[in-house]
């Protein structure tokens, strides 16, 4: 059985296509530009990078293109078409009515439309990456995979924000978290890797990638997560502040005489670690900018390692103790500065760091010495796989 799997965003249309039985990926690549003059970069398995410059008005083109490159004589993995047997979808926001995964018709369509509220520049991507692929691939079943549905298991203490409940009631303002398919992923692997059962951990897991997010899984459950009813909340991120005082927000807004829209485009695009140290938002550079002593970027990575550090330690806390940290996504599955310095925070926690194994990049290894009290693992995400798996499970 093979799953295409899609991951559509406004300009963009990220895809794999998975052998479900051996969790092979027979080609992969992604749509850019999808609007503007459109890109296509294709590579099928064990092949080079092919990449077309081609007009793509809409999704519609972008993922009749994908098709064809699939089922093209020369480079493609497919005979035909009708070797594809499911699709994937990620979507970001569930909100409250998703929980798990589900099977698209109509009134999923509509369900997610209803979302879209709560994630304005997701959750249409979404949608049109779901409607073009099934103008295509009209009788193919789809299947939708939710950001936030992992984290539908918190407790109400933990997803409630302290403002008035009937904003939660009217609105469905709450925390919901995101990444919910990766924290799940590397939070049963990590169980795997250990060889003990998913259901009797405390694991917490760092999604540090240009996003980032850290999420206290129990017992199998997400129980807290960093992200928050948007992916604003919690860490500093590549470009995202993350928390902050709320009045922060109307003090800058007079001060720089900026409107509600122009402050959240600060929020999320001019912040975090590449607002911080004036850099970048990536963590090489940063790393390099820091070589050469400079003093903001190290002051991002910083202050970047310290919030993730006393995020950890509330989760140790609201867990009553963690038996496994893991690491994963961009930075926490390659730069082992970083890891190296949130686990500097963590010796009250009896995690120590094997130096050695620490210097690994992105494959799955144990980074804490086999006399620390607290695991650490490294363990690299995979969301393609994951929402592979789940829609053969939704259609078998
Ligand atoms: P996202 O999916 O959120 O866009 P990723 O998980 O792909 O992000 O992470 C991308 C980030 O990972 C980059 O911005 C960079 O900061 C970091 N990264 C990637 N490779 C390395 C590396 N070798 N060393 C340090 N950081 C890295």
């Amino acid at each position: 059985m093979n799953v295409l799997v899609i991951n559509c965003g406004s300009s963009s249309l990220k895809y794999q296509v998975i052998h479900a039985e051996s969790e092979e990926v027979l080609a992969k690549g992604l749509c850019e530009r999808i609007g503007i003059d459109g890109r296509l970069v294709y590579q099928p398995k064990g092949g080079e990078k092919e990449i077309t410059e081609s007009p793509m008005p809409t999704h519609t083109e972008a993922v009749r293109m994908v098709l064809d490159a699939l089922v093209n004589e020369k480079s493609g993995v497919l005979k035909s078409l009708d070797e594809i047997d499911a699709v994937g979808h990620r979507v970001v926001h569930g909100g409250e009515k998703f929980a798990n995964s589900i099977l698209i018709d109509e009134e999923v369509i509509q369900a997610v439309e209803e979302c879209s509220d709560l994630a304005p520049l997701h959750n249409p991507a979404n949608l049109i990456g779901i409607r073009a692929c099934r103008q295509v691939l009209k009788d193919v079943p789809m299947a939708a995979v939710f950001d936030t549905a992992f984290h539908q298991t918190m407790p109400q203490e933990a997803y409630l924000y302290g403002l008035p409940y009937e904003y939660y009631e009217k609105y469905k303002v709450r925390k919901y978290g995101f990444h919910g398919t990766s924290h799940s992923y590397v939070s049963k692997r990590a169980a795997e890797l250990l060889g003990r059962p998913y259901d009797s951990l405390k694991t917490i897991v760092c999604h540090l990638g240009n996003g980032a997010s850290i999420c206290a899984v129990k017992n199998g459950k997400s129980v807290d997560t960093s992200m928050g009813l948007s992916p604003l909340e919690g860490l500093i991120m590549g470009t995202r502040s993350g928390d902050i005082d709320p009045s922060a927000v109307e003090f800058l807004a007079k001060k720089e005489n900026l409107d509600l829209e122009g402050i959240v485009k600060v929020l999320n695009k001019e912040s975090g670690v590449y607002g911080l140290s004036g850099v970048s938002s990536d963590f090489r550079d940063l790393d390099q900018a820091s070589e050469e002593g400079n003093g903001r970027a190290k002051a991002a990575v910083d202050a970047f390692c310290y919030r993730a550090a006393k995020y950890i330690g509330s989760y140790a806390a609201a867990m009553n103790g963690v038996d496994v940290i893991c690491f994963t996504a961009g930075v926490g599955e390659n730069d082992g500065k970083v890891r190296a310095k949130i686990c500097g925070y963590l010796g009250y926690l009896g995690m120590t760091l094997d130096e050695e194994a620490n210097r690994t990049r992105g494959e799955e290894v144990r980074l804490s010495t086999a006399d620390s009290k607290v695991t650490a693992l490294l363990v690299p995400t995979n969301e393609e796989l994951a929402i592979c798996r789940e829609t053969v499970a939704l259609i078998k």
